[in-house]
């Protein structure tokens, strides 16, 4: 056992640090990067086990030292193997979900079989999390590199309030969903009770994701998977400010800012700070600035692009060789532009210490963020912070597909790939007023302010407290554990008489994707025979269902069957027969309104019943049909108000239908006046079995499928699960009418 349990557990796949030996002790170096920073910020107010990746692989009898080492800064390592790092982080990770998130396809040179790998390392950081976190605890699950996590660590510990966030885009479920793991690395994150983004756009695209790849509901908060509600949310990463203040306002601070501004004294700075990746655009920037000055050439000899770029995943030749064109653009730049005593491309490629990035902030005319895909960025901030702090404030050009452009609208907002459009915007910015600069940099700083990454972290987990707290309520007072089964099952051995009422699709039969494919299975034939075989036992189905069909499927069977949500019904070997009649005069209106929704809404169809009217869209685009379904809705209950009907909305179903027909009506005419020793179980997984669980006796009981509703008694996951309780209920009544035989 590694260490002390934990009630909150930070987990990345790096660590914010770097190990090296030296003279056989190891020496501990802070790492750096967008998430490290935020969550370094993070640190100093809210006390938390960090687990990841120390970021090397190491010789297996140095683990327990370096384990002992890091155990004192709160820091629990994963190792990894030499193998695992190659096909997981720098395969899996860095040459497909990287490139697919930022829309970068054509970069993705390998196909899945890495996939492997990420199981085996999302499994490696879920078992050291299982023996770490203590009851209840919250598990905040960083990155693309763990999607996996959340699910892994559900499956084991319901108790956990397990949060996601992702740090990079996530993209348009048109590219998502060209990744052959489309389902699996979803579920995994749905694993997770709260999922964050830096944009509504990334939330919208995974919601949508949610939708088309794995058929989820949602609303506005999130999405239900296996009866649970997932939140998503947008909470946007901001700058470690504490870092920056405690630079900046050092009393010698100002001078050191002052000396390098005299080295540029006779010089406009344009300033470019990224990592080394093919995503954040420095070709373009370097394109656009030469287009600058073949454009200006008075600017000449006047303006200098001081480039910053960060060494990243230098083991990889894809980066090996897009630094290589980068110097290449550069040299050739200057070849072409250079003076005696001036290089209009100064290139710095390392990493700075925090005072010299500060001063190059303060120093900068203009700040140039070129990114063609970039999840949030961080330098956009770090530079309007600085620069507000200057008597003279230099100006923002910001890519429109940073994510950090949805939080800053007075940035000037660029597309990168406008190489024109861009060199004109850099000479606009050198030219714009100082009062223009400074008024425009005072509100974006006020933004960046409220961005805080401690805040943010702050934010973030009391978002998920609050929904971790409902789902758990609900687990804890819907779930139906072993004690409740046990119970359940007693009242059903111990009563005189046993009244099963079940809906059919999505309680006893999976939803599909055609209404007329979901056929009952033998299972399914086998299991209702077998509960109607047991003594003083009923079983009805009471379904949403036009008789025509309930007959053809469930007909031959010993049970009662109720169709068109009560409309009609038969008990066994019986006729069917309505309830009453009902006033249909509003059936041609519907109609009409119906069809030309069909007609516009591809996929789309309707079903005609001999009391209703039902407008399907679960084969039409979910969100057209989605949007069109709200529509429809708002004008029919407009249309309809004074009408004898009623609108019903089910799951990706629109029903127009007689008033006063109910499901609830049907458990009213089978039940006895006296049921105080029955044993009465309902099951639904709609609005409209509501109707049945309100008519239901104060002792019965309800099972609702999927998401809680109403007053329900127990909830179960799925239909598989409804299949597997009844299956056990009839084993239990089989077992005791065997007994007695005995
Ligand atoms: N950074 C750094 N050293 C440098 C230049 C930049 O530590 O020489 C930091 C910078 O302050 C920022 C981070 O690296 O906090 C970059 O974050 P960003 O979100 O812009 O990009 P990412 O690297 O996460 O894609």
């Amino acid at each position: 056992m590694q260490g002390q349990k934990s009630s909150l557990i930070v987990v990345s796949n790096r660590l914010p640090i770097s190990i090296f030996n030296k003279d056989d002790h190891w020496e501990i170096k802070s790492s750096t990067g967008g998430l490290a920073s935020a969550l370094t910020g993070v640190r100093e107010q809210i006390d938390f086990t960090w687990i990841g990746w120390p970021g090397a692989s190491f010789l297996k009898d140095q683990e327990e030292s370096i384990r002992k080492e890091l155990k004192k800064k709160n820091l629990v390592p994963i190792f990894i193997n030499q193998e695992q790092e190659e096909h997981f982080y720098h395969t899996f990770c860095n040459s497909i979900l990287w490139p697919l998130f930022h829309y970068f396809t054509d970069h993705i040179t390998h196909t899945c079989s890495s996939w492997k790998f990420y199981e085996q390392v999302n499994k490696l950081f879920a078992n050291e999390i299982l023996e770490l976190a203590e009851k209840n605890a919250t598990i905040w699950v960083h990155d693309f590199h763990l999607m996996l996590l959340p699910g892994l660590l559900r499956e084991k510990r319901p108790d956990l309030k397990i949060g996601f966030f992702l740090h990079i885009p996530f993209p348009s479920s048109e590219i998502y969903r060209m990744f052959p793991k489309r389902e699996a690395l979803l579920k995994g994150v749905l694993g997770a009770d709260y999922i964050g983004f830096h944009t509504s756009d990334y939330a919208r695209h995974f919601r949508l994701a949610c939708l088309r790849v794995l058929g989820c509901d949602s609303n506005s908060e999130g999405v239900t998977y296996h009866g649970k509600k997932v939140g998503i949310g947008v909470n946007p990463i901001g700058m470690n400010i504490k870092s920056f203040d405690e630079v900046l306002s050092n009393p010698s601070y100002s001078g050191y800012i002052q000396e390098i501004q005299s080295r540029y004294k006779d010089h406009q700075v344009i300033l470019g700070v990224e990592r080394l990746d093919y995503t954040k655009g420095i070709s373009l920037k370097l394109q656009a600035f030469e287009h600058f000055l073949e454009k200006n050439p008075k600017l000449v000899g006047k303006v200098v692009l001081l480039q910053i770029i960060v060494p990243s995943r230098h083991d990889s030749i894809e980066y090996q060789r897009y630094r290589s064109d980068i110097e290449k653009a550069i040299s050739r730049l200057n070849g072409k532009y250079s003076k005696p005593g001036f290089i209009p491309v100064q290139y710095i490629y390392r990493n700075l210490p925090l005072e010299e990035l500060i001063a190059l902030y303060c120093l900068a005319d203009v700040c140039v963020i070129a990114s063609i895909r970039d999840g949030m960025n961080l330098v956009a901030q770090e530079f309007v912070y600085c620069a507000s702090k200057m008597p003279v404030a230099g100006a923002l050009l910001l890519s429109e597909f940073a994510g950090v452009s949805h939080h800053l609208p007075h940035a000037a907002l660029i597309n990168p790939l406008d190489i024109e459009g861009l060199s004109e915007d850099l000479k606009k910015a050198l030219e714009m007023p100082e009062m223009e600069r400074k008024n425009k940099i005072d509100k974006m700083a006020h933004s960046v302010v409220a961005l805080d990454s401690p805040l943010w972290a702050k934010q973030f987990l009391e978002k998920l407290e609050l929904v971790a707290k409902k789902n758990n309520f609900r687990h804890h007072n819907f779930s139906l554990s072993v004690g409740n089964k046990e119970k359940l099952l007693c009242k059903a051995q111990e009563s005189s008489k046993r009244i099963i009422i079940l809906d059919y699709d999505g309680t006893l039969r999976e939803i599909t994707s055609l209404p007329t494919k979901a056929t009952p299975t033998d299972e399914i034939l086998q299991l209702l025979r077998n509960l109607s075989s047991l003594k003083n036992t009923e079983v009805h189905i009471v379904s949403g269902r036009d008789a025509k069909t309930l007959q053809a499927w469930l007909g031959d069977l010993p049970i009662s069957l109720s169709a068109e949500h009560g409309f009609k019904h038969k008990s066994t070997d019986a006729d069917w027969q309505k309830l009453r009649e009902f006033d249909m005069s509003w059936a041609p209106y519907v109609n009409e309104v119906l069809e030309k929704m069909t007609e516009e809404v591809p996929g789309s169809f309707l079903e005609t019943k001999e009391c209703s009217l039902c407008w399907h869209y679960r084969l039409a685009d979910l969100d057209y049909g989605e949007w069109r379904a709200k529509e429809l809705y708002t004008s029919l209950i407009h249309d309809l108000a004074n009408l004898p009907v009623e609108i019903i909305t089910g799951k990706k179903v629109i029903e127009i239908r007689a008033q006063g027909v109910s499901k609830g009506q049907y458990i009213q005419h089978i039940l006895d006046k006296n049921t105080q020793d029955h044993f009465i179980m309902c099951m639904g997984d709609d609005r409209t079995d509501l109707e049945m669980y309100s008519k239901l006796p104060k002792d019965a009981i309800s099972i609702h499928i999927g998401e809680c509703m109403g007053k329900t008694t127990f909830q179960l996951e799925s239909p598989a699960k409804a299949r597997e309780l009844l299956k056990e209920i009839y084993s239990a009544l089989s077992v005791e009418a065997e007994a007695s035989l005995d």
